[in-house]
């Protein structure tokens, strides 16, 4: 049976790095490796951190429709492949994406049947205190961040499932149970796959 595609939005200090990596320490899900034209930093390694491409080879990517979703951050290329997460995804393997609402709904565009998670932040005022604990922002940047957060909450009414990050335990939970309902989730696909098996055994 195919695996899951899921891909997890919300605004920045959500906590969605620390959530992705949690579940795939915790469970059999695999974060997606993104493309990029940036340099490796030190410790980096292609195909394991990201796949290091040349500007031609990212630029023949998109001619080729390779990428699923791809952006363009400090004048470098980001890019999900296409063929990574389709191999992976016929392989069993469930894989989580970490992408913002604008990624996400070219995602779903492509490919319907993916799941797409958005995290919340307890409150705006948790997030104010949450940015100034990261103690890297002037108050201006992190005021422009919380209207981002507002303006990217607007998006929420085109995912799936949100989960409310309290406390990270319980939403590595949340996500298990989400990931569980998934493989429960009845498509005519399946359906017929059941039949097949319950006549068999
Ligand atoms: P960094 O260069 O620090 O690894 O990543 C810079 C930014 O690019 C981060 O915000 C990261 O989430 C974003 N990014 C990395 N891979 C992808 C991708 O495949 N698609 C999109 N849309 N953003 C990505």
């Amino acid at each position: 049976m195919a695996g899951l595609l899921m891909v997890v939005s919300g605004p920045s200090a959500a906590g969605k790095g620390t959530l992705c990596r949690q579940l795939v320490k915790e469970t059999d899900v695999e974060l997606s490796v993104s493309a990029t034209t940036r340099e490796p930093r030190p410790g980096e390694v292609h195909g394991v951190d990201y796949f290091f491409m040349t500007e031609e080879e990212f630029v023949k990517t998109i001619e080729e429709d390779g990428f699923l979703e791809h952006v363009e951050n400090f004048g470098k290329r980001y890019g999900t492949l296409v063929s990574y997460v389709e191999s992976k995804l016929s392989s069993g393997c469930d894989m989580i994406l970490e992408i913002d609402v604008q990624g996400a709904a070219i995602i779903k565009e492509r490919f319907p049947e993916c799941i797409l998670i958005f995290l919340l932040p307890p409150s705006l005022k948790a997030l104010n205190e949450r940015i100034i604990k990261r103690g890297t922002e002037t108050p201006e940047k992190i005021s422009q961040r919380l209207s981002k957060a507002l303006e990217e909450i607007e998006h929420i009414v085109n995912y799936d499932y949100y989960i409310v990050n309290r406390e990270i335990s319980q939403a590595v939970e949340d996500m298990k149970c989400i990931i569980r309902a998934e493989h429960s989730r009845v498509t005519k696909n399946i359906s017929e796959e059941i039949i097949k098996s319950f006549k068999e055994e």
